[in-house]
C-alpha cells in the first residue's frame, strides 16, 4: 500500500474522524511534509532486511513510509488515544508491531532479542523533544543492537551531538554519542513541516553505530561517570569537578595526578577535552585504582 498520510490533508481527516486532541506533555508534533518523511526514509537507508523500531508512531505518518520500505517494523506508542488510529491507518500493512508503552520503561534489547534474534536493528524516529537526549543515551548504554539512529530532534541538539572540544555547545552529550556512533546531519526542517507547529528549528541527525568505539577504554563506566561529573558543574576546572563529583569515588591525590598526566595543567575545563583525552584520563584512573 502507498503512504498517504503526510499529505495535510488525510492528516487533518484522521484527527477529525478521531476527534484526536494534541497531548502537549508527550511532545506531539506530527509530520505533514512528503518531502522530509522521504529524506528521511532515504537517509536511513531502509531495506526488506532491515527491521525497524520506531518511537512514538503518532497517528502512523512515518510507520506508513517505514512498512513499505522494511521487512518488519516495531512501532511503540505511549499514548492510548492513538492505538485505534494507528490500528485503522495501518490496516492494509502486515509487517508492523504495535506496542503501547512508554519507551523509556520498556526492556527493547529483550524485544530486539525476541523480534530480531538479537541481530542489529535501526532506529527511525520522530522524537518526542522532551525525551530525546535520555531515550538515545538509554539505547546506548544498555547495548541494545543497533546499526543507525535516525532520528529527528531540536536543531540545537542535533548540533550539539557533532560538537567538537573548545565549541560552545560542547558537553557530555556530544561525547556520548561520538563515543558509539558517527554522526551526520541531514537536513533542517523548519516548523511548518509539523502539525502543531513546534517552537524551534529541527533537524535530522543519522548516528551511524562504530564498528568498535575509537578510543579503548578499560571501565566504560567510569568514562561516563567522568564525562557526566566534568560537565555538571560547567564553568569549573576539571579538577573541581571531579573532586565535587558525588558519583565519583575516586582519592582528590589520585585525580590530580592522573589530570597532571595529561599535560594539559592543572586549570584545565572538560570541554576542552577531547573523546581521546576522557578515555586516557579514565585509564589512569582505573589503573592507579587497581
Ligand atoms: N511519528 C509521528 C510523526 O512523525 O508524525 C509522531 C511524532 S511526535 C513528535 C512524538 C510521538 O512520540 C507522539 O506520538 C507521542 O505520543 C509519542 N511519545 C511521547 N513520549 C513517548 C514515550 N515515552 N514512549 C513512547 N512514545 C512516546
Amino acid at each position: 500500500a502507498e503512504p498517504t498520510l503526510g499529505i495535510p490533508q488525510n492528516t487533518i481527516e484522521v484527527l477529525k474522524k478521531y476527534n484526536f486532541s494534541f497531548q502537549k506533555k508527550y511532545g506531539q508534533n506530527f509530520l505533514i511534509d512528503t518531502h522530509v518523511l522521504d529524506k528521511i526514509i532515504r537517509a536511513a537507508g531502509i531495506t526488506e532486511d532491515d527491521c525497524v523500531l520506531e518511537i512514538g508512531p503518532g497517528i502512523g505518518t512515518m510507520t506508513q513510509y517505514l512498512a513499505q520500505a522494511a521487512g518488519k517494523v516495531i512501532a511503540v506508542e505511549i499514548d492510548k488515544a492513538l492505538i485505534p488510529i494507528l490500528s485503522d491507518t495501518l490496516s492494509s500493512y502486515y509487517n508492523v508491531t504495535i506496542i503501547n508503552d512508554d519507551v523509556l520503561k520498556l526492556d527493547i534489547r529483550k524485544l530486539v532479542e525476541e523480534e530480531n534474534e538479537g541481530k542489529p536493528i535501526k532506529v527511525v524516529a520522530n522524537l518526542p523533544y522532551y525525551i530525546t537526549t535520555p531515550i538515545i543515551m538509554g539505547l546506548y548504554e544498555n547495548h541494545v543492537p543497533i546499526e543507525s539512529i535516525t532520528v529527528m530532534v531540536q536543531k540545537e541538539v542535533a548540533d550539539r551531538m557533532q560538537e567538537e572540544p573548545g565549541s560552545k555547545d560542547y558537553g557530555a552529550l556530544s561525547l556520548a554519542v561520538q563515543y558509539y556512533a558517527e554522526p551526520y546531519i541531514v537536513a533542517n526542517v523548519p516548523p511548518n513541516c509539523f502539525m502543531p507547529r513546534p517552537k524551534v528549528g529541527s533537524a535530522v541527525i543519522r548516528l551511524t553505530s562504530h564498528k568498535k568505539p575509537p578510543v579503548e577504554v578499560e571501565d566504560e563506566k567510569l568514562l561516563f561517570r567522568l564525562i557526566r561529573a566534568s560537565f555538571n558543574q560547567r564553568r569549573k576546572t576539571l579538577a573541581n569537578g571531579l573532586k565535587n563529583s558525588p558519583e565519583l569515588d575516586v582519592p582528590k591525590e589520585v585525580i590530580m595526578e592522573c589530570i597532571e598526566e595529561l599535560g594539559r595543567g592543572a586549570s584545565i575545563r572538560g570541554e576542552a577535552l577531547s573523546l581521546e583525552e576522557f578515555a586516557a584520563l579514565c585509564n589512569s584512573i582505573s589503573r592507579k585504582m587497581r
